[in-house]
This record gives C-alpha cells, structure tokens and sequence, in this order.
C-alpha cells in the first residue's frame, strides 16, 4: 500500500501530460526527460541498460524487438495514461564506408535508427487517435540530409525519418497530431566521445558555432516543439548543429 507521500499512478495521471522518450538512460536522451520532468509532464523512458533521471519512470525496451515496445508502451499506460508526447531518440552509429560496409552493418543500424522510429510511433499512435491530440519528435541528425564519409547506414537511417515526419503529419494532421524532426549536429555525449581529439578539432573548424552542443541545447527545442506554443509547427526539420547544416 502506498504510504501518503508516494505518488500512487491516480496522482500522476493529475498533473502535466504522458511524455516517453526512447533511450532516456544517457545523452541527449536523458536531458530531453529531464527536460520534460522540470515542465511537470510525467515522463517515462526505455532503456536497454541503466536507469533514467530520478523521479522518471524507467521501462525496458529494444526498438527493434516491436513486442518489447509494446510491453514498455503498456507499462507506461499503466502509470502515466496514453503516451501525448512521444520522442523516438534512440539511436546507434556502426560506421563503415561504403566499401566495406556489410549488408548487416547496413540494417542493423536502419533497423535500430528507422525502423525503430517506426515501431514506437506506430505503437503511440493508436492512444494519440484516441486522445485526438499527440506530439511526435524524432531525432534525426545533421547527417541525414548533409551526408557523411563512413556514414551511409546513419545517414539513410536519418534521413529517412524526415520523410517519416512528414507522411505522419499528411496522415494526422487534422487529428491533432503533429510530427517534426530535430536534427542535432554534434553533441557532446558518448556517441561523440569516441571520436578522436583531432577529428574533433577538425569538425568543430566547420561548424560555424566553433563548438560541440551540450545535449540539453537539443532537449530545450524538442520541449518546445511538444509545447503549446508549437502546436503549428509540423513536418519540419529543426536544426540545432550551430549552423553546419546550413542550406539543407
Ligand atoms: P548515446 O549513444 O549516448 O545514447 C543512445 C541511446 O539510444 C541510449 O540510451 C541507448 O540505450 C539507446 N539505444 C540504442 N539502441 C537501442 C535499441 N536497440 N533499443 C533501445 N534503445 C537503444 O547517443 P546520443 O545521446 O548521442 O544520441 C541520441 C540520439 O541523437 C541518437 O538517435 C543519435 O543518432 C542522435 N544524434 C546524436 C548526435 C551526437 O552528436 N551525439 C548528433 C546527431 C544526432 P542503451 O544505453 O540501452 O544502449
């Protein structure tokens, strides 16, 4: 039996709206939560390992196994209600050129990065209709519409979920649904940290900024876009890359 001061699942139905964020255990994942946890939403997060933010609901899921998503998106009804605000974050890089990249190193990376968007959104959806309202913010990269050297998987992946974006909004839009795309441009976290301290100089000389973006820098503008004050923005790509992607 909860005692008085544990919020029971009633409490938290009360208060700000149902928020999941895919990969919300670290980087730009865990700042988009902590993000919408300071905005007083109910947040919940799926991880493979480790744990989300205090205060947030963490759940397991893999974006590619459409079951265990399922088994996440239920558990979040459970606590939170149906899912009105939905971030598919979660992603991984395995670069390669294109030479040398295998078929499985290919989709592998789309079907964690593409097809994994699609599955938690697909998933989130079917409540959103229900509700006849949603937010749908998917994390795309600079890389998707620039390209990248090594980066034929990722930036297919990334590139694909602008197209995604923008048939979700041509099907949902009159129902209250809005999807739109940020697309980061490099980002302090551990997808960054491999990157060697030359690599490093060399990329931030062609970023207009001069500097790498801290992760809540990304978190501030998918909060935005899942604002009220957004509610006419949909289909659009937002860059937040410190001007490297300039004129794409
Ligand atoms: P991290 O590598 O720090 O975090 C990736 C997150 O994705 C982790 O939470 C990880 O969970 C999760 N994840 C990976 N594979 C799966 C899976 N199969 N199922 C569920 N969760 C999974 O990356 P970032 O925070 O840097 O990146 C977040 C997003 O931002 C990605 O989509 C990335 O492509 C994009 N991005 C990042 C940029 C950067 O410079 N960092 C630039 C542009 C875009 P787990 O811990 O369980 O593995």
């Amino acid at each position: 039996m909860a005692d008085q001061t544990t919020p029971t699942a009633a409490d938290a139905k009360a208060s700000g709206r149902s928020v999941l964020v895919t990969g919300g255990n670290r980087g730009i994942g865990l700042a988009i939560a902590r993000a919408f946890a300071a905005n007083g939403d109910r947040v919940a997060v799926t991880s493979r390992s480790g744990e989300g933010p205090e205060g947030v609901l963490a759940v397991r899921a893999d974006v590619t196994d459409a079951a265990s998503v399922d088994a996440a998106f239920r558990e979040v009804e459970e606590a939170h209600g149906p899912v009105e605000v939905l971030v598919a974050n979660a992603g991984i890089t395995n670069d390669q050129l294109l030479l040398r990249m295998s078929e499985e190193d290919f989709t592998s990376v789309v079907d964690t990065n593409l097809t994994g968007a699609f599955r938690v959104v697909q998933r989130a959806t079917k409540g959103m209709m229900r509700l006849k309202r949603g937010r749908i913010v998917l994390v795309s990269s600079v890389v998707g519409l620039l390209g990248s050297p090594g980066q034929v998987n990722y930036a297919a992946s990334k590139s694909g979920l602008v197209g995604m974006a923008r048939s979700i909004t041509r099907e949902l839009g009159a129902r209250g649904v809005t999807a739109n795309v940020v697309a980061p441009g490099y980002i302090d976290t551990e997808m960054t940290q491999s990157l060697g301290e030359d690599l490093k100089a060399q990329y931030k000389k062609s970023i207009p900024a001069g500097r790498f973006a801290q992760p809540e820098e990304v978190a501030d503008v998918v909060r935005w876009l899942a604002s009220d004050e957004a509610a006419y923005i949909s289909g659009a790509v937002i860059p937040v890359d410190g001007g490297l992607g300039m004129g794409h």
